[in-house]
């Protein structure tokens, strides 16, 4: 591709020793075809956006180079439901880093892109319906305002990919602020020495933390980062009832974005225990267990830096333990504002956790879904629900109005707190499915712009968006696949 298409690569990353990282181009695919492009982001990005759409297929597909691209598969480990495994990118490489005309500098990843040297057994490809479902979810996520990794293309490869049965192969481009994950330290701390180790964790400060640069230690600064960061993400996630799935180690970024859209989904009857994944037989990675898990990975986080933050073990291993046990009150702390901003309180009372509790145990008893109950308590419609109807409710609702009340504020402000705390669309499972099945079955993309579209703006109430938000009735389980 020629200079006008806006590319601007400076790939630091490549730089890096040569352990990090595998020189590996991706595998050309027989027919590049443009499925979704994502103008917005390719101008946010200062790419030229018309040009992309129409001649971009080639490179998202990883058919031609662009210039000045050093494309690599980065090498990672990590912890899966609970056991540690070398991984790395078995199927993306990362194409160089992109730095936008402000000097803002992201990742463009080319993902299901072929075979590296970290494909185990894998194919190193990617089928459209989970690539399509990156994007839907990744960009609702994003228009949420949720940190997120985004999709800036996806592509079919006019190659098939054999899974189950044949399924029509793709390649989703994947724009994040890095890859760097917990699983990138466990990786060279455990193959490449506390000099490597080193590099590393001087490179995660400079690219996502530089003001920390300066710090007495710097390390146990860039650990209480990725804390504060994770605490901030995950309280997001419970707060919308988003559920990542597949919580390993190399699945949580040092940057703090949201990454690898697997088997994530969103919770639609509130149960704290909702599991999607079809492989999480236990439950690791339920709703309510994702602050416990984010604790858990931070604490693998904190081992891998130990070496640089105390010369002294037990010192380090002081420090660390201090600093990821203050994990749940940062979260809990922030979760609790965005409750409250849920239920349109913008000041503290201390029977607020009573409060709220009581209101998510009524939701758990009556199967209540989770974004319609504070959808109801936003607009104060509400419909003939078991939740509703219920004189506990009645109750409950007349200590939040007494509360409400017992601050100084106008109803409209506290409305309009809500309206923009509570989203009026989230990405609904069926909304996903029957959009993916049009598209993949049909190669019909209409339901998944308007899908696309509607999930684009889901803090605007209007009774269009609140429409689509409906929740058909339904008794069979949604279950998503990790990988496909
Ligand atoms: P995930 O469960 O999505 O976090 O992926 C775990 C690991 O499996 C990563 O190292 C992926 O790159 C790798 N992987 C997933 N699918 C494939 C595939 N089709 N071919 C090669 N590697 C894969
Ligand atoms: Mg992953
Ligand atoms: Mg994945």
């Amino acid at each position: 591709m020629k200079k006008e298409a806006g590319w601007n690569f400076d790939n630091s990353y490549a730089r890096l020793p040569k352990m990090f990282y595998s020189n590996v181009k991706p595998t050309p695919v027989k027919e590049p075809e443009m499925v979704i492009f994502n103008e917005e982001l390719a101008r946010s990005l200062g790419l030229n956006a018309k040009m992309l759409k129409h001649e971009g297929a080639a490179v998202f597909a990883g058919n031609e180079v662009p210039e000045d691209a050093d494309p690599i598969a980065q090498a990672y480990a990590g912890h899966q439901f609970g056991h540690f495994t070398m991984l790395g990118d078995g199927r993306a490489v990362l194409l160089g880093e992109h730095v936008t005309p402000n000097g803002k500098r992201f990742d463009i990843q080319l993902k299901g892109s072929g075979r590296t040297p970290y494909s185990r057994g894998g194919d190193g490809r990617a089928a459209l319906g989970p690539m399509l479902r990156e994007c839907i979810i990744s960009e609702a996520m994003h228009a949420l305002g949720i940190p997120t990794t985004r999709s800036l293309s996806v592509v079919t490869t006019g190659e098939p990919v054999i899974r189950e049965g044949r399924l029509e192969g793709a390649v989703l481009t994947r724009v994040a602020a890095s890859h760097l994950r917990v699983g990138t330290f466990e990786y060279v701390v455990r193959w490449g020495g506390v000099e490597n180790l080193q590099i590393l964790a001087d490179y995660a400060i400079h690219r996502h933390y530089p003001e920390i640069k300066g710090d007495e230690n710097k390390y146990l600064s860039l650990l209480q980062k990725v804390i504060d960061r994770q605490a901030e993400l995950i309280a997001q996630w419970q707060l919308v009832g988003f559920i990542h799935g597949v919580m390993n180690t190399d699945n949580m970024t040092i940057s703090g974005e949201t990454i690898d859209y697997g088997p994530c989904a969103f919770m639609d009857t509130y149960d704290p225990k909702t599991v999607f994944s079809s492989i999480d037989h236990q439950g690791r990675y339920a709703y309510e267990n994702q602050p416990l898990i984010g604790g858990w990975n931070l604490a693998r986080f904190a081992e891998t830096l130990l070496p640089l933050l105390h010369e002294d073990k037990e010192e380090a291993i002081a420090l660390a333990q201090e600093r990821v046990s203050g994990f749940n009150d940062i979260y809990q702390t922030r979760w609790l504002t965005g409750m409250r901003a849920k239920l349109g309180l913008f000041n503290k009372d201390e029977k607020d956790e009573q409060l709220i509790g009581d209101l998510l145990d009524l939701m758990k008893k009556h199967r209540a879904d989770f974004t319609n109950t504070f959808l109801a308590l936003t607009h104060r419609e509400f419909e003939n629900s078991a939740l509703f109807q219920s004189a506990e409710f009645a109750n409950w609702k007349e200590r939040w109005e007494n509360r409400l009340e017992s601050q100084k504020v106008s109803e409209e402000e506290s409305a309009k707190l809500m309206r923009r705390s509570n989203p009026a669309v989230i990405p609904r499972n069926h909304r996903v499915e029957e959009a993916l099945e049009a598209a993949v079955e049909e190669g019909d993309l209409r339901l998944l712009e308007r899908l696309m579209n509607v999930l684009a703006n889901p803090y605007n109430h209007s009774s269009e968006q609140l429409d689509y938000a409906k929740v058909p009735e339904t008794n069979i389980p949604y279950v998503t696949y990790c990988g496909t």
